[in-house]
């Protein structure tokens, strides 16, 4: 058999062959069929860098649609690093099996989750799995999760362009876009590029670019300090020619509610600068979504 040069190996930009000349293809007739009929739109939320607030948006996100009266459900995809259940203060919950079907932890009457951390013996017990398990994986959670009729699902992809982000691209059904988050700093929107050009090449809308850790508040004078800096989120959003849905600031406010698993946006408080651009990100972002 011939060697494959240089030239063969070069990436075409086109992932959905790319993936089909690797084997990973998935063909439209083992797509998840169940989910299609239930889940009238799915968001994703990607990120190029690790913590740069990606499950904080999806968390927030889900309570502001939630908040609406839609039937939303929340999907962790970091199987590498899953953080919903400790933002959202359930991570004792066990997932429970109804028949053939996995139940999904309820939050609220409009609101449920599925994550990898349900599954692990504790908290300290990494994910070590491969592309195909993590694929099956993720079929998984779409079709045989009792996800009930949702409006929205929002799925927290891992940081980067990897495995679950192509996989949940190619096979979730009505996918209704995604949303990229990136901190203001080069180094994180140099990849946030990336997330939004492979969205594009997986014909998939960019819904937009949302900075967050932009500026900071000093909890003692309440005064910004340009920590990161501000502005390059904006920036990316311009010349790549998406929306850009507005800065979040860093505030220790929303590190407590990760940690504490009281997501920010239903967080009762003094109403702060931070507050209101939560509430002006997220009203911006469900507009997009309900088009
Ligand atoms: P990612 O999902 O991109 O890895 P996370 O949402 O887990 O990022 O956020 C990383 C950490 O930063 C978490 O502890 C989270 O609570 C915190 N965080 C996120 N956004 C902000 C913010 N605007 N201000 C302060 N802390 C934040």
């Amino acid at each position: 058999m011939a060697k494959k040069t240089e030239k063969d190996q070069q990436c075409s930009g086109d992932c959905n062959s790319c993936a089909s000349s690797q084997g990973n293809s998935t063909p439209a007739s083992s797509l998840p069929e169940r989910s299609k009929a239930t889940i009238k739109h799915v968001i994703l939320v990607l990120s190029g860098k690790g913590g740069v607030g990606k499950s904080t948006v999806s968390v927030n996100l889900s309570y502001a649609l939630a908040n609406q009266g839609y039937y939303v459900g929340l999907l962790d995809l970091d199987m590498h690093g899953p953080n919903i259940p400790k933002m959202l203060g359930i991570e004792n919950a066990r997932l429970q099996y109804m028949g053939d079907k996995i139940e999904p932890v309820h939050i609220t009457g409009n609101l449920s989750t599925i994550s990898m951390a349900f599954l692990l013996p504790d908290r300290d017990t990494p994910i070590i799995w491969r592309g195909p398990m993590k694929m099956a994986a993720i079929r998984q959670f779409l079709d045989d999760v009792n996800w009930g009729p949702l409006d929205f699902l929002v799925v927290d992809l891992p940081p980067g362009t990897g495995d679950e982000a192509l996989t949940i691209a190619q096979i979730a059904p009505n996918v209704r876009g995604a949303v990229v988050v990136t901190t203001p700093q080069e180094v994180a929107t140099l990849d946030s590029r990336k997330a939004v050009k492979f969205i594009e090449k997986m014909g998939i809308p960019v819904l937009g670019i949302i900075e967050n850790m932009s500026g900071m508040i000093c909890p003692h004078c309440g005064k910004e300090i340009d920590l990161f800096g501000s502005g390059g989120g904006k920036r990316a959003a311009e010349e790549l020619k998406v929306p850009f849905l507005g800065a979040i600031p860093i505030d220790p406010e929303m590190r407590k509610a990760g940690d504490e698993g009281h997501p920010f946006i239903i967080r009762r408080g003094e109403k702060n600068q931070t507050w209101e651009s939560v509430d002006q990100v997220m009203e911006a972002l469900v507009r997009v979504i309900e088009g």
